[in-house]
């Protein structure tokens, strides 16, 4: 699979930290339920997804004093995917943190089919949103369970398909003790591609309306890397996506771009109309290409920062 250079380098930066800080849905949530001021209002009504349609509108965010987002506006089809783009710190993180509810906006609103997001209890927004990252967590449990983890009710049948659709069947019957192996801390352990396709095959089984997807950086082989690919082709079809994008495929094929610098949508559209509108995106692409003689020193700078 081919990469975009730089921005490898710069996601791969972001990943990290934010790994290490929000490992994965269930520590994103775990957080989320640490932040008092954003508790359900008694009697919110929950979340109703139709199509999956979300629109952020004019959102406004600042962590302190310093402003992070500003008149962030855009819309995705419900089903469609959209990749998140731009230099380590434009806030792309930080679009999906709204979306999660980890923060609020300090003005505009994000409506998921019509209804604002603040207006909705957080534990159906939570059930709404699925969330994969790069380096998503496993708890000390076996294979089955960490699979199944949220889908109570999962048969026998339905793990494993997941786990078929999520290609990680194959290197699961191979453990052990197949899908009885413990993994996690203490447990067997699993390289980065295979703790992937358990995070994906956990997703698909909870079949959300919305997917959050943290693209992983590639430390993994190419072989490994196509699984991943097919797997979240699988996992993103017909269900509204919106990545941080590493992967040149998922920004290229993405229904929409969404390009921020310094907090702000400098460009949007598709990977064929940001090519030609010639933009940041497009000076990004031609770094891919191997064409960084020919980028402004600040993007240089950017990139190597
Ligand atoms: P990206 O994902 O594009 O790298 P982020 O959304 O992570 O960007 O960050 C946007 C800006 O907000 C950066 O300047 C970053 O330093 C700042 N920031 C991110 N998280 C926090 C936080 N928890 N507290 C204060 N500032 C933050």
């Amino acid at each position: 699979t081919q990469q975009l250079v730089w921005p490898m380098a710069q996601f791969g930066q972001i990943i990290n930290m934010y790994q290490r800080a929000e490992a994965s849905a269930e520590r994103i949530f775990g957080l989320m339920d640490e932040t008092d001021a954003l508790e359900d209002d008694t009697g919110s009504d929950d979340l109703v997804v139709d199509d999956g349609q979300v629109a952020y509108d004019d959102v406004r965010f600042s962590y302190d004093d310093e402003p992070v987002l500003d008149d962030i506006s855009f819309s995705v089809d419900g089903g469609d995917t959209l990749a998140l783009v731009g230099p380590t710190g434009a806030g792309k993180s930080t679009v999906l943190k709204l979306l999660l509810r980890l923060y609020d906006p300090d003005g505009g609103a994000i409506r998921i089919d019509g209804q604002d997001i603040q207006s909705v209890s957080r534990t159906s927004l939570r059930q709404a949103i699925g969330y994969v990252g790069q380096e998503s967590y496993l708890f000390y449990g076996t294979v089955r369970d960490n699979i199944a983890y949220g889908s109570f009710d999962a048969s026998d049948a339905d793990i494993r398909a997941a786990a078929e659709a999520a290609e990680a069947h194959d290197f699961i019957q191979n453990l052990p003790d197949g899908y009885e192996t413990m993994v996690g801390e203490r447990g067997v352990k699993l390289s980065g591609g295979q703790r992937q396709r358990i995070a994906i095959a956990r997703a698909i089984l909870e079949d959300p309306a919305l997917l959050v997807l943290d693209e992983a950086t590639s430390d993994v082989d190419t072989e490994t890397e196509m699984l991943i690919q097919r797997s979240l082709d699988d996992l993103t079809t017909d269900r509204t996506t919106f990545a941080i994008a590493h992967r040149l495929s998922t920004i290229k094929d993405a229904d929409r771009i969404v390009v921020l610098e310094d907090g702000r949508i400098v460009e949007h559209g598709s990977h064929e109309e940001l090519l030609r509108a010639d933009g940041l995106y497009a000076h990004l692409w031609g770094v891919q290409a191997g064409e960084i003689d020919s980028l402004p020193q600040a993007f240089i700078d950017r990139a190597t920062q």
